[in-house]
Parts: C-alpha cells; sequence; structure tokens
C-alpha cells in the first residue's frame, strides 16, 4: 500500500556526517555519547541510531527504559544511558537490556539492588552514572547546602558487595549557550566539589559526562576534558541537535566557532507532502473554520496534506509560508487537523501531485527549524519533537531518492 503522502525524509548520510565533524572538535581522549532521546529528536531512533553507531558513537542517550529497549534492540553492542532515570518497576528491563540509568535517589537504588539480586547480579555488575545537581534544581543529588550530605550518603550505597558499578559521574548543563560562560564555570566549580567527594569515598567512576551541543560548538569542552584528565576519568560529551544539523543560538550572540560549524553541520531532516487538489476562488471566498481569511482578488489555492495533527501548529495559520515548487506560497485560513491550503496564485503550473515542502529544501529556497520555532514563540528541539507519529520516517540517500535499508 502506499502512504498519505505527508512524510519525513531522514538523511542518515548526513547524520553520520555531522556526528563525525562534532567528534573531530573535541580531545581525542574524549568520547561523544549521541543523544537519541525523544524518538532521535523526533527523526526516528530506529534509523538514526544504527547510523550514529556506524559513524563511531560508542554511547547513545535516550530519556526512558522503553526508549532504551527500542535502541538496544536496533543496537546490540552500544553503551545506552537513560538520562531520564528509572522509575518504579524498571530495575529489572536495566539489567535485562543492559541500560545504564542516572540514579540520583536512594529508592531508585534499592530498585535496582532488588532487580540485580532477583537476577543473582554479581557485585559491581550494574552500571549506572550518578548525577549531580550542580544548579539546575531538576535532576540530581543535591551539593552543598542545605543538605551537604546527600551525595556523601548516597555514595555509601556502591560498597564492593553491592550489584551497582558506579561507572558515571553526570550533571547537565543549563546556559552552555550564554556567551560568557558565568553559569557554566559556576556549575563546573560545583561539580569538581561532587568529583573531590567521590574520589575521597574511594569509588572510581570511569565516565565523566558533561557537555551539550553548545558546549562542544563554543569550544567549551575542553576544560571538562581537562577535569577528567584530572580525576583519572574519560570525559563523555553528550551533543544532541547538533546532530541533526542545527545549532543553538547563542545569547547575546553566537560565537566565532559556533558560525563556522552551522556552514559544516547538514540538515538530517525534510518534511515533505503533496498537493492534493487547486481550485480557483473568487473574490469574497471564504477560506477554511470559521472564514478567517477572505479573498479581496481572485485567487488560485492548493490543498496540503498536513495538518496539525501532523506537528504543523495551528498558529502558523495565516502567518507562514510553505514551498511548492520551488517558491513560497502562504497559508491561507486556519490549519486543519489533517490538512493546510496555501496561496498559489503567484506560482504558475501547481497541480495535483506536486511536492510541497513544511520544512527543508526545495530548488533554492529553505525553510528551517528555526523558521518554524521564530513563528511559534519556541525552539527548534521543541518543532522536531512534534512532528507527529503519525507521519512516516523514512531513510534518504543524500540525493534524495529512498534508501533500501529503509523501514
Ligand atoms: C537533551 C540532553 C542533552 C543534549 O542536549 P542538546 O542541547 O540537544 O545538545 C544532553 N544531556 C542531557 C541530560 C539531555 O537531557
Amino acid at each position: 500500500m502506499s502512504l498519505r503522502p505527508c512524510r519525513v525524509e531522514v538523511s542518515t548520510g548526513a547524520l553520520e556526517e555531522n556526528f563525525r565533524f562534532l567528534r573531530s572538535l573535541v580531545s581525542p581522549d574524549a568520547e561523544l555519547m549521541a543523544v537519541v532521546k525523544a524518538d532521535a529528536y523526533g527523526h526516528s531512533l530506529s534509523l538514526c541510531a544504527p547510523a550514529l553507531a556506524r559513524a563511531g558513537a560508542s554511547w547513545l542517550g535516550v530519556t526512558s527504559v522503553e526508549e532504551g529497549v527500542a535502541a538496544r534492540a536496533r543496537c546490540p553492542h552500544s553503551q545506552i544511558l537513560v538520562m531520564g532515570g528509572l522509575f518504579a518497576g524498571q530495575g529489572a528491563a536495566c539489567i535485562e537490556h543492559r541500560l545504564a540509568p542516572a540514579i540520583w535517589e536512594h529508592w531508585q537504588i534499592d530498585e535496582l539492588e532488588a532487580a540485580a539480586s532477583s537476577f543473582g547480579a554479581k557485585p559491581q555488575s550494574v552500571a549506572v552514572h550518578l548525577e549531580i545537581d550542580t544548579g539546575m534544581s531538576r535532576q540530581g543529588v543535591a551539593i552543598g547546602d542545605p543538605a551537604p550530605g546527600a551525595l556523601p550518603l548516597l555514595l555509601k550505597r556502591f560498597t564492593d558487595e553491592s550489584p551497582l558499578l558506579l561507572d558515571g559521574a553526570m550533571t547537565h548543563l543549563f546556559a552552555a549557550d550564554e556567551a560568557d560562560g558565568a553559569l557554566t564555570d559556576q556549575q563546573l566549580r560545583r561539580f569538581d566539589a561532587a568529583l573531590g567527594l567521590i574520589e575521597a569515598s574511594g569509588n572510581r567512576a570511569q565516565w565523566l559526562s558533561v557537555g551539550n551541543s553548545a558546549t562542544i560548538l563554543s569550544g567549551q569542552a575542553e576544560p571538562i576534558v581537562a577535569r577528567a584528565t584530572r580525576y583519572g576519568m574519560k570525559a563523555l560529551l553528550r551533543p544532541g541537535l547538533a546532530l541533526y544539523g542545527v545549532t543553538p543560538r547563542f545569547s547575546p550572540e553566537d560565537p566565532a566557532p559556533v558560525k563556522a560549524a552551522r556552514d559544516r553541520l547538514r540538515p538530517v531532516l525534510a518534511w515533505k507532502t503533496r498537493v492534493t487538489s487547486v481550485r480557483a476562488i473568487a473574490v469574497g471566498t471564504l477560506v477554511g473554520y470559521n472564514g478567517t481569511f477572505v479573498a479581496t482578488e481572485p485567487m488560485r489555492v492548493a490543498l496540503l496534506a498536513a495538518g496539525y495533527a501532523d506537528g504543523l501548529d495551528r498558529r502558523l495559520s495565516n502567518g507562514f509560508s510553505l514551498l511548492v515548487r520551488g517558491e513560497r506560497a502562504p497559508i491561507v485560513g486556519r490549519i486543519s487537523m489533517d490538512q493546510v491550503v496555501v496561496d498559489v496564485t503567484e506560482i504558475p503550473g501547481v497541480e495535483p501531485g506536486d511536492e510541497g515542502v513544511l520544512l527543508g529544501r526545495q530548488s533554492g529556497e529553505t525553510i528551517t527549524a528555526y523558521d518554524h520555532a521564530d513563528a511559534t514563540g519556541t525552539i527548534p528541539w521543541e518543532v522536531f519533537t512534534r512532528i507527529g507519529s503519525r507521519v512516516p520516517r523514512i531513510a534518504v540517500r543524500t540525493d534524495g531518492t529512498a534508501d533500501a535499508s529503509s523501514s
């Protein structure tokens, strides 16, 4: 059966190139964890995770145990970190599928220990990454006031007999896209304090896991790699967005290396559909729900198979353009659940079956994730992850033809 034409094309070749480029920006002493949470930022975990493993990613980062199980099915040899931590009842799945969860609560350790004993796991055989809250107040064990004893107490749980292995220490930088780096410096100083306590407890974690796309692109990875060396650990940086070809925007402005990287990274995703039908409308004709658009002249409008249920934000109604025949076609009227109408009066020859591009390139014109994000008051991360789950993701070669390995 052929499919409804609304689809996402994924260039796994571009993804692999982006991974290798990011790899080239950091010291050979460090490793990169490819972040593939949320179905690889909407790009399809099952297409992207194997491609990233092929490109040399030894670690994959997912949000949940469920995502970890899906990644494990595709990547039998990768190390997989469950960055969102494990929930009650998920210890057994972590062990069975060899997923390393981020942990920072005693009950998470209880959960894993109970599962490990039911599996008869050997001492120090279940890897976990201990998350430190260095200032984001989201995940991780707090360090310093008001609970200075919290981290030492957690560290006491990693005894020689415990089935758990403290494989990594991690934290998340929440302002790596701020060019002055002051908040990041503060976070790294707190992380130092935590690493000191870990060392003092006699534990030896292998991985020092810090840093996102902004960290790598702006050249801030060096202090992290240096810290890892100082503690006899290995730096593990965790890029997400940049893998998919988009650079974070820095405030107040992009540092020079970020601008240079923007030209090197290649977009991975193109979101496309087709024209279903074309009609001529007379002056005074209403378009779409509640007639929010009224034709003030004779027009030609084209119906495209894509709507807000596919992730095309309804706030783009009457205020954004899509591409048809390499030209910008303004959205007219309200975006429907499954369809959208565009003005093609100025674009000659549009007919049913023509390709429409919602995000990506057509001839010389491009619509970027930032175009969508700016028009709806959000960020590219959300634009990608809101593309609907009913939209099939199809692997394409760099030249845009279907890839035989597509699924
Ligand atoms: C999402 C995420 C990343 C990747 O962030 P990007 O800004 O997309 O590079 C890294 N680490 C953690 C813990 C995350 O949740």
